[in-house]
Protein backbone atom coordinates (compact mmCIF):
# COMPACT_ATOMS: atom_id res chain seq x y z
CA UNK A 1 0.00 0.00 0.00
CA UNK A 2 1.49 3.36 -0.91
CA UNK A 3 0.86 6.66 1.05
CA UNK A 4 2.29 9.33 -0.69
CA UNK A 5 3.20 8.51 -4.82
CA UNK A 6 4.99 10.51 -6.89
CA UNK A 7 5.33 9.56 -10.64
CA UNK A 8 7.18 11.39 -13.04
CA UNK A 9 7.58 14.63 -11.16
CA UNK A 10 8.95 17.59 -13.00
CA UNK A 11 9.49 20.90 -11.46
CA UNK A 12 11.17 23.52 -13.91
CA UNK A 13 11.71 27.29 -12.73
CA UNK A 14 11.55 30.17 -15.70
CA UNK A 15 14.25 32.57 -14.85
CA UNK A 16 12.96 36.42 -15.27
CA UNK A 17 15.37 39.04 -15.14
CA UNK A 18 15.64 42.53 -16.48
CA UNK A 19 13.13 45.58 -16.37
CA UNK A 20 10.67 43.60 -18.82
CA UNK A 21 11.66 40.23 -16.84
CA UNK A 22 12.13 38.33 -19.69
CA UNK A 23 14.38 35.18 -20.05
CA UNK A 24 14.61 31.89 -21.81
CA UNK A 25 16.51 30.48 -19.19
CA UNK A 26 14.76 27.50 -17.39
CA UNK A 27 16.15 25.62 -13.54
CA UNK A 28 15.55 22.16 -14.51
CA UNK A 29 14.85 21.49 -10.66
CA UNK A 30 13.81 18.36 -10.49
CA UNK A 31 13.31 16.11 -13.62
CA UNK A 32 11.10 12.65 -14.10
CA UNK A 33 11.13 11.33 -10.36
CA UNK A 34 9.10 8.81 -9.02
CA UNK A 35 9.18 7.87 -5.55
CA UNK A 36 6.45 5.70 -3.24
CA UNK A 37 6.61 5.99 0.42
CA UNK A 38 4.50 3.27 2.53
CA UNK A 39 2.75 3.52 5.78
CA UNK A 40 4.77 3.92 8.73
CA UNK A 41 7.44 3.68 6.42
CA UNK A 42 10.70 6.15 6.10
CA UNK A 43 12.11 7.02 2.82
CA UNK A 44 14.90 8.93 2.60
CA UNK A 45 15.87 11.24 -0.31
CA UNK A 46 19.68 12.05 -0.02
CA UNK A 47 22.08 14.17 -2.22
CA UNK A 48 24.11 17.17 -2.37
CA UNK A 49 22.79 20.66 -2.09
CA UNK A 50 21.11 21.63 -5.44
CA UNK A 51 20.59 17.99 -6.06
CA UNK A 52 16.43 19.28 -6.04
CA UNK A 53 15.49 16.81 -3.00
CA UNK A 54 14.22 19.95 -1.14
CA UNK A 55 12.28 20.74 -4.67
CA UNK A 56 9.90 17.53 -4.47
CA UNK A 57 9.83 17.95 -0.76
CA UNK A 58 8.09 21.05 -1.69
CA UNK A 59 5.86 19.94 -4.50
CA UNK A 60 4.99 16.88 -1.87
CA UNK A 61 3.66 19.68 0.19
CA UNK A 62 2.03 21.97 -2.67
CA UNK A 63 4.19 24.79 -1.95
CA UNK A 64 5.47 24.85 -5.13
CA UNK A 65 3.68 23.60 -8.47
CA UNK A 66 4.54 20.27 -10.31
CA UNK A 67 5.31 21.56 -14.09
CA UNK A 68 4.26 17.85 -14.91
CA UNK A 69 3.44 14.33 -13.29
CA UNK A 70 1.62 13.63 -10.40
CA UNK A 71 1.66 13.51 -6.62
CA UNK A 72 -0.97 11.29 -4.66
CA UNK A 73 -1.78 11.35 -1.41
CA UNK A 74 -4.05 8.98 0.09
CA UNK A 75 -4.99 7.37 -2.62
CA UNK A 76 -6.04 10.91 -3.93
CA UNK A 77 -4.60 12.85 -6.74
CA UNK A 78 -3.19 16.39 -4.83
CA UNK A 79 -3.32 18.08 -8.66
CA UNK A 80 -7.24 17.22 -8.74
CA UNK A 81 -7.95 18.51 -5.39
CA UNK A 82 -9.60 21.96 -4.75
CA UNK A 83 -10.75 23.92 -1.31
CA UNK A 84 -11.50 22.25 1.89
CA UNK A 85 -10.82 18.87 0.19
CA UNK A 86 -6.91 20.34 -0.27
CA UNK A 87 -6.68 22.03 3.02
CA UNK A 88 -7.92 18.63 4.78
CA UNK A 89 -5.68 16.57 2.93
CA UNK A 90 -2.67 19.33 3.64
CA UNK A 91 -3.40 18.53 7.56
CA UNK A 92 -2.36 14.97 6.87
CA UNK A 93 1.16 16.01 5.43
CA UNK A 94 2.98 18.37 7.53
CA UNK A 95 7.00 19.60 7.76
CA UNK A 96 9.71 19.96 10.20
CA UNK A 97 12.45 22.42 8.88
CA UNK A 98 16.07 22.44 9.03
CA UNK A 99 16.59 25.86 10.82
CA UNK A 100 14.12 25.55 14.61
CA UNK A 101 14.97 29.04 14.98
CA UNK A 102 13.49 30.70 12.07
CA UNK A 103 10.90 27.80 11.90
CA UNK A 104 9.37 29.49 15.18
CA UNK A 105 7.86 32.66 15.72
CA UNK A 106 9.50 34.16 18.31
CA UNK A 107 7.36 36.64 19.91
CA UNK A 108 5.07 33.44 20.42
CA UNK A 109 4.93 31.27 23.57
CA UNK A 110 5.55 27.17 23.45
CA UNK A 111 1.77 27.00 24.57
CA UNK A 112 0.25 29.48 21.50
CA UNK A 113 2.81 27.93 19.01
CA UNK A 114 1.75 24.13 19.62
CA UNK A 115 -2.01 25.12 20.09
CA UNK A 116 -2.23 27.24 16.83
CA UNK A 117 -2.55 24.69 14.59
CA UNK A 118 -5.20 22.95 17.15
CA UNK A 119 -7.19 26.33 16.92
CA UNK A 120 -7.30 27.06 13.91
CA UNK A 121 -8.05 23.14 12.51
CA UNK A 122 -9.63 21.31 15.29
CA UNK A 123 -12.97 21.69 17.63
CA UNK A 124 -11.46 21.35 20.77
CA UNK A 125 -12.81 23.13 24.29
CA UNK A 126 -10.60 25.12 26.74
CA UNK A 127 -9.94 21.74 28.46
CA UNK A 128 -9.50 19.27 25.46
CA UNK A 129 -6.67 22.11 23.91
CA UNK A 130 -5.45 22.30 27.14
CA UNK A 131 -4.56 18.70 27.63
CA UNK A 132 -3.80 18.42 23.78
CA UNK A 133 -0.98 20.79 23.96
CA UNK A 134 0.94 19.26 27.61
CA UNK A 135 0.41 15.60 25.89
CA UNK A 136 2.04 16.76 22.64
CA UNK A 137 4.86 18.23 24.68
CA UNK A 138 4.78 15.42 27.20
CA UNK A 139 5.90 13.30 23.71
CA UNK A 140 8.55 14.89 22.25
CA UNK A 141 10.12 15.49 26.13
CA UNK A 142 9.17 18.96 26.98
CA UNK A 143 6.68 19.53 29.96
CA UNK A 144 4.79 21.88 31.90
CA UNK A 145 7.80 24.20 33.04
CA UNK A 146 8.19 24.96 29.34
CA UNK A 147 4.59 26.07 28.25
CA UNK A 148 5.07 29.68 28.77
CA UNK A 149 8.51 30.26 28.23
CA UNK A 150 9.70 31.78 23.99
CA UNK A 151 12.18 30.23 21.64
CA UNK A 152 14.70 32.31 22.15
CA UNK A 153 15.14 30.97 25.92
CA UNK A 154 15.78 27.32 24.52
CA UNK A 155 18.75 25.65 22.73
CA UNK A 156 18.22 24.80 19.26
CA UNK A 157 17.46 20.46 19.91
CA UNK A 158 14.48 21.66 22.28
CA UNK A 159 13.13 24.37 19.85
CA UNK A 160 13.36 21.12 17.35
CA UNK A 161 10.90 19.23 19.86
CA UNK A 162 8.91 22.21 19.45
CA UNK A 163 8.44 22.47 16.11
CA UNK A 164 8.08 18.41 15.99
CA UNK A 165 5.31 18.89 18.88
CA UNK A 166 3.24 21.59 16.41
CA UNK A 167 3.88 19.54 13.52
CA UNK A 168 2.51 16.53 15.01
CA UNK A 169 -0.95 18.64 16.56
CA UNK A 170 -3.26 17.24 14.17
CA UNK A 171 -2.12 13.63 14.01
CA UNK A 172 -0.78 14.15 10.12
CA UNK A 173 0.36 10.15 8.55
CA UNK A 174 3.00 11.74 6.71
CA UNK A 175 5.65 14.35 8.48
CA UNK A 176 8.52 15.36 5.56
CA UNK A 177 12.02 16.07 7.51
CA UNK A 178 13.69 18.70 5.75
CA UNK A 179 17.33 18.05 7.53
CA UNK A 180 15.66 18.35 10.64
CA UNK A 181 18.84 17.57 12.61
CA UNK A 182 21.72 19.56 10.25
CA UNK A 183 21.43 22.38 12.15
CA UNK A 184 22.04 20.74 15.23
CA UNK A 185 25.58 19.78 17.30
CA UNK A 186 26.26 15.77 16.78
CA UNK A 187 25.25 14.50 20.40
CA UNK A 188 21.82 16.51 19.99
CA UNK A 189 21.06 15.02 16.65
CA UNK A 190 21.22 11.92 18.25
CA UNK A 191 18.95 12.58 20.51
CA UNK A 192 16.55 14.06 17.94
CA UNK A 193 16.91 10.82 15.91
CA UNK A 194 16.11 8.49 18.59
CA UNK A 195 12.92 10.63 19.16
CA UNK A 196 11.65 10.72 15.45
CA UNK A 197 12.07 6.65 15.76
CA UNK A 198 10.15 6.27 18.92
CA UNK A 199 7.56 8.60 17.31
CA UNK A 200 7.03 6.88 14.58
CA UNK A 201 7.03 3.44 16.19
CA UNK A 202 4.07 5.08 18.59
CA UNK A 203 2.14 6.70 15.96
CA UNK A 204 2.83 4.80 13.10
CA UNK A 205 4.00 7.65 10.98
CA UNK A 206 5.91 8.13 7.62
CA UNK A 207 8.56 9.86 6.67
CA UNK A 208 10.30 11.49 4.42
CA UNK A 209 13.66 12.37 5.58
CA UNK A 210 15.31 15.18 3.14
CA UNK A 211 19.24 15.06 4.26
CA UNK A 212 22.93 15.25 2.45
CA UNK A 213 24.55 13.21 5.93
CA UNK A 214 24.23 9.74 4.93
CA UNK A 215 25.09 8.96 7.89
CA UNK A 216 22.27 10.04 9.57
CA UNK A 217 20.32 8.38 6.59
CA UNK A 218 21.63 5.13 7.45
CA UNK A 219 20.60 4.89 11.10
CA UNK A 220 17.14 6.18 10.17
CA UNK A 221 15.78 4.89 6.34
CA UNK A 222 14.05 1.88 5.33
CA UNK A 223 14.02 3.04 1.41
CA UNK A 224 16.66 5.88 0.07
CA UNK A 225 16.54 7.83 -3.05
CA UNK A 226 19.89 9.23 -4.19
CA UNK A 227 19.81 12.18 -6.17
CA UNK A 228 21.73 14.51 -8.61
CA UNK A 229 21.15 17.19 -10.50
CA UNK A 230 17.27 16.82 -10.21
CA UNK A 231 17.20 13.24 -11.41
CA UNK A 232 17.49 9.82 -8.97
CA UNK A 233 20.58 8.24 -10.12
CA UNK A 234 19.57 5.25 -7.42
CA UNK A 235 16.60 4.14 -5.25
CA UNK A 236 15.58 0.87 -3.00
CA UNK A 237 16.31 -0.44 0.16
CA UNK A 238 18.26 1.14 2.39
CA UNK A 239 20.00 -1.77 3.46
CA UNK A 240 20.92 -2.59 -0.64
CA UNK A 241 21.72 1.10 -1.28
CA UNK A 242 24.14 1.31 1.78
CA UNK A 243 25.40 -2.17 1.61
CA UNK A 244 26.29 -2.63 -1.52
CA UNK A 245 25.89 0.20 -4.07
CA UNK A 246 25.57 0.22 -7.89
CA UNK A 247 25.53 4.22 -9.40
CA UNK A 248 28.83 5.65 -9.04
CA UNK A 249 27.65 8.98 -7.50
CA UNK A 250 26.42 6.76 -4.62
CA UNK A 251 29.90 5.06 -4.14
CA UNK A 252 31.17 8.82 -4.86
CA UNK A 253 29.14 9.73 -1.93
CA UNK A 254 29.61 7.07 0.87
CA UNK A 255 33.28 7.65 -0.35
CA UNK A 256 33.10 10.82 0.78
CA UNK A 257 31.00 10.77 4.04
CA UNK A 258 32.99 11.48 7.10
CA UNK A 259 33.78 8.81 9.74
CA UNK A 260 34.50 8.39 12.92
CA UNK A 261 36.58 5.12 12.23
CA UNK A 262 40.43 6.50 11.37
CA UNK A 263 40.70 3.37 9.15
CA UNK A 264 37.50 4.32 6.91
CA UNK A 265 38.99 7.82 7.16
CA UNK A 266 42.00 6.68 5.82
CA UNK A 267 40.16 5.30 2.84
CA UNK A 268 38.00 8.19 1.96
CA UNK A 269 38.05 9.67 -1.47
CA UNK A 270 36.81 13.18 -1.98
CA UNK A 271 34.25 13.94 -4.33
CA UNK A 272 35.64 15.92 -7.08
CA UNK A 273 34.28 18.78 -8.70
CA UNK A 274 30.60 20.60 -8.14
CA UNK A 275 27.45 19.75 -9.15
CA UNK A 276 27.19 21.74 -12.46
CA UNK A 277 24.49 24.60 -13.38
CA UNK A 278 20.82 23.39 -13.04
CA UNK A 279 20.34 25.83 -16.03
CA UNK A 280 22.57 23.97 -18.50
CA UNK A 281 22.13 20.12 -17.02
CA UNK A 282 25.42 18.23 -18.93
CA UNK A 283 24.31 16.07 -21.92
CA UNK A 284 23.52 11.98 -21.29
CA UNK A 285 24.32 11.26 -17.81
CA UNK A 286 23.92 14.29 -15.76
CA UNK A 287 27.04 12.78 -13.44
CA UNK A 288 29.40 12.35 -15.86
CA UNK A 289 31.15 15.30 -15.87
CA UNK A 290 32.24 14.14 -12.14
CA UNK A 291 31.98 10.24 -13.32
CA UNK A 292 35.61 8.00 -13.02
CA UNK A 293 33.84 5.47 -14.74
CA UNK A 294 32.23 7.65 -17.63
CA UNK A 295 32.02 6.14 -21.18
CA UNK A 296 31.82 7.98 -24.98
CA UNK A 297 27.91 6.90 -24.13
CA UNK A 298 27.37 8.31 -21.28
CA UNK A 299 27.83 11.79 -22.63
CA UNK A 300 25.74 11.38 -25.80
CA UNK A 301 22.40 8.65 -24.04
CA UNK A 302 20.50 9.55 -20.41
CA UNK A 303 20.98 6.24 -18.73
CA UNK A 304 17.37 4.91 -18.81
CA UNK A 305 16.82 3.64 -15.13
CA UNK A 306 16.57 -0.17 -15.12
CA UNK A 307 15.63 -2.27 -12.43
CA UNK A 308 18.50 -4.97 -10.30
CA UNK A 309 15.97 -6.49 -7.87
CA UNK A 310 14.44 -4.19 -5.67
CA UNK A 311 16.20 -1.53 -6.68
CA UNK A 312 16.38 1.02 -9.54
CA UNK A 313 19.70 2.36 -11.19
CA UNK A 314 20.25 4.93 -14.15
CA UNK A 315 23.99 3.83 -15.41
CA UNK A 316 25.31 2.65 -18.22
CA UNK A 317 27.67 0.43 -16.64
CA UNK A 318 26.44 -3.27 -16.15
CA UNK A 319 24.99 -4.41 -12.58
CA UNK A 320 28.29 -6.71 -12.50
CA UNK A 321 30.69 -4.12 -12.95
CA UNK A 322 33.30 -3.72 -9.90
CA UNK A 323 32.98 -0.19 -8.82
CA UNK A 324 35.61 -0.75 -5.89
CA UNK A 325 38.31 -1.70 -9.31
CA UNK A 326 38.43 1.45 -11.38
CA UNK A 327 41.57 -0.89 -13.02
CA UNK A 328 39.16 -2.94 -14.74
CA UNK A 329 37.82 -0.54 -16.94
CA UNK A 330 40.71 0.87 -18.01
CA UNK A 331 41.78 4.90 -18.06
CA UNK A 332 38.95 7.47 -17.57
CA UNK A 333 38.16 8.91 -21.04
CA UNK A 334 38.57 12.91 -21.97
CA UNK A 335 35.50 14.63 -21.75
CA UNK A 336 33.56 18.00 -22.62
CA UNK A 337 34.56 20.15 -19.66
CA UNK A 338 31.32 21.41 -18.11
CA UNK A 339 30.81 25.28 -17.06
CA UNK A 340 29.15 25.73 -13.70
FE1 LIG B 1 29.15 7.24 -14.78
FE2 LIG B 1 28.25 6.69 -17.23
FE3 LIG B 1 27.09 5.57 -15.10
FE4 LIG B 1 26.81 8.15 -15.59
S1 LIG B 1 26.05 6.49 -16.87
S2 LIG B 1 27.24 7.25 -13.63
S3 LIG B 1 28.81 8.71 -16.40
S4 LIG B 1 29.20 5.28 -15.83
Amino acid sequence: MTLLGVDGLTVHFRIRRGLLKRSDDVVHAVDDVSLAVAPGETLALVGESGCGKSTVARAVLQLVKPTSGNISFMGQDLAGLKGSARRALRRDAQVVFQDPYSSLNPRMTVHSLVAEPLRANAKLSGRELEDRVLSLLEMVGLGTQHLWRRPHEFSGGQCQRIAIARALALEPKLVVLDEPTSALDVSVQARILVLLHELQQRLGLAYLFIAHDLAVVQSVAQSVAVMYLGQVAEQGPAADVFGDPRHPYTVALLDSSPSPDPEARATMRVLEGNVPSAIRPPQGCRFHPRCRFRMPVCEREYPTPHRLGARMIACHLPDDFDLARPDVHGPVQETTAIAD
